[in-house]
């Protein structure tokens, strides 16, 4: 049952080496080399030898007695023990991720070896490919070219530069003390992700001062969570009604549960996009397709670190700023800004799922009655530049202007509500907005800008988001 799923079939090269609390999440794997199997073992059988051997006078049947007596020894001096062990480790690997400086020389993967995480995640397909160079990390993708298919053609899957390695991790490394306009991976980033997180690094990079480095650093990360988050919402939207029941029930679920964050008295937070994507883990485990990318987005074991560890490190620098703890001096901010940038890049190449599920924003679709399709025109919401590419399509179904959609290769998904290009009364302009929060029972969504975090209410979003699965109460879209 909780066997790690990242086992030999996975790694085959990693079957030798000791994975900690890989077996019943208190042994380590391979049983044999873990000294508190042998003393569960060992008190079990000295308890079996002894008991039926000693004189004293018992009213139970001598092998009830002995298998109490087993049970009693192997629970107390065995199984106890060695789950004070694995709480041990999990409170050590905590601590380890907590502390920022401690993940900055020590590879990235450490402290992530226990099984605890691993072991929560159901068994998912093996994901991984053959090892790449890291040099794919450099490359740049062309802009996609105009196209009148019903739906952007699929081409051969891209080079999966994603693939973490230790050497990944030792060129990221070495990259981390290049300046950060330098940096591939962002440029990359800039070039292919859907338009607010490649805004975002853009203005990372331009960033002139190590102070308003650290700023636009922990911006980033907090735009990356919620780009992905409301890419997977608005995917698992799609598959309602779509498929089997079981996937409904479960994309119901997760949908249920960001309404309800959404609809709690503080909104959605960095926290809540970040533990949100987390609890997908075993969905994307059991249908990889209904988010392509996101198995491996969020696969960690000990040899590699997860979306979310990575998301979650840069949210606990955040929090240590919004607390108080910001950087006092120019030389503290570019240390700090050395020490999380390397979870930055480590995260994009993570969510490199974006890049494949690209964002429109739709201007007019109209419907073609000699071929009874939708002629549609939208903008390509991809890539750090505010002019956004003008893009034509031939859909068999009509959609809505001036909203938001991801395009996938079955034709496009809405992002509404979780994106919305609202007109924001700061900065008199439209602007890419996120849902952050709506009352439960009546009134307008609170959305904030990605680019600048001014705050813009909408009423129809207020009533999308509350028909939104409800979960609790059953109800379906
Ligand atoms: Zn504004």
């Amino acid at each position: 049952m909780t066997e790690n799923p990242e086992g030999s079939a996975v790694h085959p090269t990693a079957s030798r080496a000791k994975r900690r609390n890989a077996v019943l999440a208190l042994y380590d794997s391979p049983v044999y080399r873990d000294w508190a199997f042998w003393m569960t073992v060992g008190w079990g059988l000295m308890t079996a030898v002894s008991i039926p051997g000693s004189d004293q006078p018992n009213s139970l049947p001598v092998w009830l007695d002995t298998l109490l007596a087993v049970l009693t020894f192997v629970t107390l001096f065995g199984v106890i023990p060695s789950w004070l062990r694995l709480l041990l480790r999990r409170w050590l690997g905590r601590r380890k991720e907590r502390s920022p400086r401690s993940s900055v020389g020590a590879p990235l993967t450490a402290g992530h070896g226990t099984a605890p995480a691993s072991a929560q995640r159901p068994a998912s397909p093996a994901v991984l490919s053959p090892p790449q160079s890291s040099s794919e990390a450099s490359q740049r993708r062309p802009p996609p070219p105009e196209t009148h298919s019903p739906h952007q053609p699929r081409v051969a899957p891209r080079p999966q530069r994603v693939q973490e390695s230790l050497q990944d991790d030792t060129d990221l490394a070495k990259a981390g003390t290049q300046p950060l306009s330098s940096s591939a991976v962002m440029s990359d980033a800039r070039n292919t992700m859907p338009h607010p997180v490649a805004r975002a690094i853009r203005t990372l990079q331009q960033a002139n001062t190590s102070k308003e480095q650290y700023e636009a650093l922990l911006d980033a990360a907090e735009i990356l969570a919620i780009s992905a988050s409301v890419t997977a919402a608005a995917l698992l939207q799609r598959k309602i009604g779509g498929s089997a029941v079981q996937t409904d029930e479960s994309n119901e679920r997760s949908l249920s549960m960001l309404r309800s964050s959404l609809l709690a008295g503080g909104g959605a937070t960095f926290g809540t996009w970040t533990n949100w994507l987390g609890s997908l883990r075993p969905l994307a485990a059991s249908h990889p397709d209904v988010v392509p990318g996101l198995p491996n987005a969020l696969h960690s074991d000990g040899r590699t670190t997860g979306l979310i560890d990575h998301l979650n490190t840069l949210r606990t620098e955040r929090n240590r700023a919004a607390h108080g703890d910001r950087p006092q001096s120019a030389g503290e901010s570019s240390l700090r800004v050395e020490e999380i940038r390397p979870h930055l890049e480590h995260a994009l190449m993570k969510a490199e799922f974006l890049t494949q599920s690209p964002w429109l924003l739709t201007v007019s679709c109209s419907y073609q009655p000699r071929t009874q399709t939708f002629d549609v025109v939208a903008h390509n919401a991809m890539g750090d530049h505010p002019d956004f590419e003008r893009r034509e399509f031939s859909w068999t179904s009509p959609v809505a202007n001036d909203v938001f959609y991801v395009l996938t290769s079955e034709g496009p998904v809405t992002l509404s509500p979780f994106v919305a290009s609202l007109f924001c009364p700061q900065c008199q302009q439209m602007e890419v907005c996120y849902a952050a929060q709506a009352d439960k029972k009546t009134g307008p969504a609170i959305l904030k800008s990605f680019a600048r975090g001014h705050t813009v209410h909408s009423a129809d979003l207020g009533d999308e988001i509350r028909s939104l699965p409800d979960h609790r109460r059953g109800t379906t879209r």
